[in-house]
C-alpha cells in the first residue's frame, strides 16, 4: 500500500493533520510556500521584539490537550501557559473600561455593578453555554461534516431552537445594558460573523471566555506552532518552506497523481490541502472544481484585516495585555464589513502587548504591541489608506488611554489584504476562513473530501468546524481520519 501524502501548507491544520498521519504509518511531507511554518500564526520578530503576526487568543485549552494527548504527549512539553488575568480590557470611552476577570465570580460581580440582577442572567446564560459547550465541542466538532444526520443527537434536538435563533437576540432577551451587550456578544466575532447572524447555540463562545479563561503560551502562539512542528518531527514528518504548490496534477481517472511544486514534478497518488480552499481549487484544470467562482462569491467571508506590529521605546500605561476599543457604534462597523463592505467610518479596534505580562516579547521598558481593524474582504489597499487608518486609530488610543505614545514608536510594520493575498493565497483575502452562519455550520461547508478529484482531501478554516486554532486543530484531525477511513475502503 502506497502511503505517501503530500501536505500542502503548514497553518494548524496541516500541522496538525500531519502529526495524525504520521502517526498512522504514512510518509508526510509538508509544503509551504513561505519561508517559515505556521501560516496564519507566524513570528515576526523586529530589534528585540516579537510579534505574532496573525492568533493572540488562545481560547479553549482543552482542545489543545485533546490534541497532544492523542499523541501521548501534554501541551507542557512543549510550552508553559499562563492564565491572563484579567482575561482581556474592553475601553467603551475616554477613561472609561472594564477588566474581564479570570475568575467567574468576580465577572458576576461586574455584570451586577452595571446592571441590576444582570449576574442571575448571565449565571442561567452560562449554563446553557456549557451545555452547548460539552455538546459541541467533546463531540459534534469533530465529525466530518459529510452528513446534515451528523448533528442529529438527543442533545441537539432539544436544542434545535437554539440552532434558528441568534446570539444577539439571546443576548438581548434579558440584557439591557450596551457594555454587557457588546461583552457578551464579543466572543461570536471569532467565528467570523455577525452576532445577528450567528446561531445562538454558538453562546458556547462565550463559556470558552468566561467558563475556560484566556491563556498565553510564554514566548507567543507560535510557541504552539514550534511544539507541533517538533511533535511532527518525532513522528518522521518532513516540512519543507520555500516550497509553492503550483499545480495539483491527476490521471485520467480523476485522480491525484502528483503535484508542480516550485517548477518540479513530484509523484504522489494522495494530497491534502490545508491551503485557503477557494486558492486549492484553481491548482486543478476548471473542470474538476467542486465550486464556482459564484458559490464563493456568495458566502460569507470572516473580516480581513488591516494590523500594525509596533514597538515602543517605553512602557504603555491602562492598558492589558489584551485590550478592545468599543468605544465606536458596532453596528455601524459591522454593516461597513457585512452589508455595505467600504473603510469603516469610525472602527472597533483591537490591540494587544504581550510584553505586559510576557517579558520575551520586547525589550526591558519597552512594549511590543499589534493593533488589528477589522475591514471588509476585497477593499481596496493602499499606503496611504493603512497611514490614514494608523493615524486614526492611534489619536483614539491616545485620548481614550489618556497618555501620548506616538513619539515613542521605533518602528512599525502593518498588514493587510493585499498581504493576505500575497502571502496565503487568502480569497479576497479574508484574515480567518468562512464564517460559522447557521448556513455554513457543519455539512454545509467546503467538503473535506473532493467530489470530483480522487484522493484530494482539504482541512483548514474553510472547512469543518471553521475559523480559529483550535478549530483548525481539529480540522486537520478530522480530515486525517477520512483518509485512513479511506485508504481502509
Ligand atoms: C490577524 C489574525 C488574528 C487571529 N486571531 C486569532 C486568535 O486570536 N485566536 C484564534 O484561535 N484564531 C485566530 N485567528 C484565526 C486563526 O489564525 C486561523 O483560523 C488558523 O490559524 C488557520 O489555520 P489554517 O491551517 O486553516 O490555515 P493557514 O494558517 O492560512 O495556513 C495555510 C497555509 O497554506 C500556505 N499556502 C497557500 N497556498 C499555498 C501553495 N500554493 N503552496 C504551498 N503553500 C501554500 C499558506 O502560506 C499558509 O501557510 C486569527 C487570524 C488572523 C489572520
Amino acid at each position: 500500500m502506497n502511503k505517501n501524502v503530500y501536505i500542502i501548507g503548514s497553518g494548524f491544520s496541516s500541522l496538525s493533520a500531519s502529526c495524525y498521519l504520521a502517526k498512522e504509518g504514512y510518509n508526510v511531507t509538508v509544503l509551504e510556500k513561505n519561508s517559515t511554518l505556521g501560516g496564519r500564526a507566524r513570528q515576526y520578530k523586529k530589534e528585540g521584539f516579537t510579534f505574532d503576526i496573525g492568533p493572540s487568543w488562545y481560547w479553549m485549552p482543552d482542545v489543545f490537550e485533546r490534541f497532544f494527548s492523542d499523541f501521548g504527549k501534554k501541551p507542557s512539553d512543549y510550552y508553559t501557559l499562563d492564565k491572563l488575568n484579567p482575561g482581556y480590557e474592553v475601553y467603551f470611552g475616554e477613561n472609561s473600561s472594564v477588566k474581564i476577570s479570570s475568575e467567574l465570580n468576580e465577572i458576576y460581580n461586574l455584570f451586577e455593578s452595571e446592571e441590576k440582577g444582570s449576574g442571575k442572567h448571565l449565571a442561567s446564560f452560562l449554563n446553557s453555554a456549557k451545555e452547548n459547550y460539552d455538546t459541541a465541542i467533546k463531540d459534534l466538532v469533530y465529525k466530518p461534516g459529510v452528513s446534515p444526520l451528523e448533528l442529529v443527537t438527543t442533545t441537539t434536538i432539544a436544542r434545535v431552537t437554539q440552532f434558528f435563533s441568534t446570539i444577539r437576540k439571546q443576548v438581548r432577551k434579558n440584557i439591557k445594558s450596551q457594555k454587557l451587550i457588546q461583552i457578551l456578544e464579543f466572543p461570536v466575532l471569532f467565528l467570523g460573523a455577525k452576532p445577528s447572524n450567528t446561531p445562538a447555540f454558538y453562546n458556547f463562545m462565550n463559556y470558552a471566555d468566561f467558563g475556560l479563561g484566556t491563556w498565553h503560551p510564554r514566548g507567543g502562539m507560535y510557541k504552539v506552532i514550534e511544539g507541533i512542528v517538533s511533535l511532527g518531527e518525532s513522528l518522521g514528518v518532513d516540512f519543507k518552506t520555500n516550497s509553492n504548490v503550483e499545480k495539483i496534477l491527476t490521471d485520467s481517472t480523476n485522480k491525484v497523481s502528483g503535484l508542480i511544486v516550485n517548477g518540479e514534478e513530484l509523484r504522489s497518488d494522495l494530497v491534502l490541502s490545508g491551503a485557503d480552499y477557494h486558492h486549492t481549487e484553481t491548482l486543478l484544470n476548471k473542470n474538476l472544481h467542486q465550486y464556482s467562482d459564484s458559490y464563493w462569491d456568495k458566502k460569507i467571508f470572516a473580516p480581513s484585516s488591516l494590523l500594525f506590529y509596533v514597538g515602543f521605546d517605553k512602557k504603555i500605561k491602562n492598558v492589558s495585555h489584551h485590550t478592545l476599543f468599543f468605544d465606536s457604534d458596532f453596528d455601524a462597523h459591522a454593516e461597513e464589513i457585512y452589508d455595505n463592505p467600504k473603510w469603516p467610518t469610525n472602527p472597533l479596534f483591537y490591540a494587544n502587548f504581550t510584553s505586559i505580562t510576557d517579558k520575551t516579547s520586547a525589550p526591558d521598558g519597552k512594549e511590543a504591541g499589534f493593533f488589528l481593524i477589522p475591514l471588509a474582504p476585497d477593499l481596496e489597499d493602499t499606503e496611504d489608506l493603512r497611514e490614514q487608518y494608523f493615524h486614526k486609530i492611534i489619536d483614539r488610543f491616545e485620548k481614550l488611554t489618556n497618555q501620548s505614545v506616538k513619539e515613542n514608536i521605533i518602528f512599525k510594520k502593518s498588514f493587510c489584504v493585499n498581504d493576505f493575498k500575497e502571502e496565503y493565497n487568502s480569497y479576497k483575502g479574508n484574515a480567518y476562513g468562512m464564517a460559522n452562519t447557521l448556513l455554513q455550520t457543519a455539512f454545509l461547508r467546503p467538503n473535506i473530501k473532493s467530489s470530483k478529484v480522487e484522493n484530494l482531501f482539504f482541512t483548514g478554516q474553510l472547512t469543518v468546524p471553521g475559523p480559529g486554532v483550535p478549530p483548525a486543530l481539529i480540522s486537520g484531525k478530522i480530515a486525517s481520519e477520512l483518509i485512513i477511513k479511506n485508504k481502509n475502503k
